[in-house]
């Protein structure tokens, strides 16, 4: 930590707060300058609350220069994770695309769509059973049923499963189900939920909440990692800003910024980051640009009936289609897209 004297600062004033940061643990190493004296501490717990020193007279500010994270940290990890889940690697060369719709609707619905979007190159399929909907009466997923569709259809497809967790009651059912356990938006600070997903053993995708900073993102990846679970996938969602255009605002500079701060991968989901169905190719494009892991996005084989997040949703070919311009993005940026197959179920290839 850096502590920043005021100008005016008297040495009565400086010499208490090199003792009282002596007193916490700090060695103190000061340098007087022509107009401020400036003390570098060094050698305490990284929780230390700025706050309490900078509201001592005499001071006029502390930064923090270790980060409040460590095992999310590049420092603990310098070089890349990559986080493994079946034939899907998220952090690799490989962009991961996880596709799906919002909600697991029916067996014919998710049928559909995984067939096409596996046929376009996705590696995983996403569909909640458990949604987090801002009305309580709007759709809330199928539950469990639902679950047992998306295995269903992930395994007749070869594609990974992925859904949301919404709480610590549905962990077992997740495990017998899922391959990914999505953290959504709402429940990025659910400490609670966050703590007991570090006792499992089953990648989690941590996605941004709507009005976090980049520093909390990873401070709740920490969480999870301080429990031994290391399989950490964060996601840019979009936050809030005062732009009502679109539903959130795509902050990809997250990208770059999670790339330099931590070892984790980092995925983009332009489908809640912009809301509407016309601006998800352009930022699922620009997030591979700079440097996105892979991406979520909402696809659905009739977006306009869908049950949730139809704006949002791609139609089929739209999906397709985007995943030809990423194979075309993606080497410029040393990634690599997995090619367009013909659509057949796993089960008869
Ligand atoms: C979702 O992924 O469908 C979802 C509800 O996302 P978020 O938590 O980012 O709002
Ligand atoms: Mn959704």
């Amino acid at each position: 930590m850096i502590v920043v004297m005021q100008p005016q600062a008297t040495e009565a004033q400086i010499q208490q707060i090199v003792e009282r940061l002596e007193g916490l643990g700090f060695n103190v190493h000061r340098t007087t300058g022509v107009e401020q004296s400036i003390l570098a501490c060094v050698g305490r717990m990284i929780d230390f609350d700025l706050r309490e020193i900078e509201v001592l007279p005499g001071v006029a500010e502390a930064r923090r220069i270790s980060s409040p994270y460590k095992l999310a940290g590049r420092s603990f990890r310098p070089q890349n994770t990559e986080v493994r889940a079946g034939a899907m690697g998220v952090g690799g060369r490989e962009l991961a695309v996880i596709a799906g719709p919002c909600s697991v609707e029916s067996l014919h619905q998710l049928s559909e769509i995984a067939e096409s979007v596996a046929a376009a190159g996705a590696r995983g399929l996403r569909g909640g059973a458990f949604k987090p909907r801002t009305s309580p009466y709007s759709f809330q997923g199928l539950g469990q049923e639902g679950l047992r569709i998306l295995r269903h259809v992930c395994d007749r497809f070869g594609l990974v499963a992925v859904s949301e967790v919404m709480s610590e009651t549905q962990i077992p059912m997740m495990l017998d189900t899922v391959d990914i356990l999505q953290v959504g938006a709402r429940n990025m600070q659910n400490y609670n939920l966050l703590r007991e997903l570090g006792k499992v053993r089953r990648p989690i995708l941590l996605k941004r909440g709507i009005a976090a900073t980049i520093e909390e993102l990873l401070l709740s990846a920490e969480y999870i990692m301080a429990g031994g679970n290391y399989d950490v996938i964060l996601c840019e969602r979009g936050i809030r800003t005062f732009e009502n255009y679109t539903r959130n605002t795509l902050d990809l500079s997250a990208v770059p910024v999670v790339h330099k701060l931590s070892h984790l991968p980092i995925v983009a989901d332009p489908s809640h980051g912009t809301g509407r169905r016309d601006q998800v190719p352009a930022m699922a494009r620009a997030a591979v640009a700079c440097g996105a892991d892979g991406l979520l996005i909402e696809v659905h084989s009739d977006p306009d009936h869908a049950l949730s997040d139809g704006a949002q949703s791609l139609d089929l070919p739209q999906f397709a289609h985007l995943m030809d311009e990423l194979r075309q993005i993606a080497p410029v940026v040393d990634r690599q897209v997995t090619a367009a197959t013909p659509a057949v179920p796993a089960h008869q290839a």
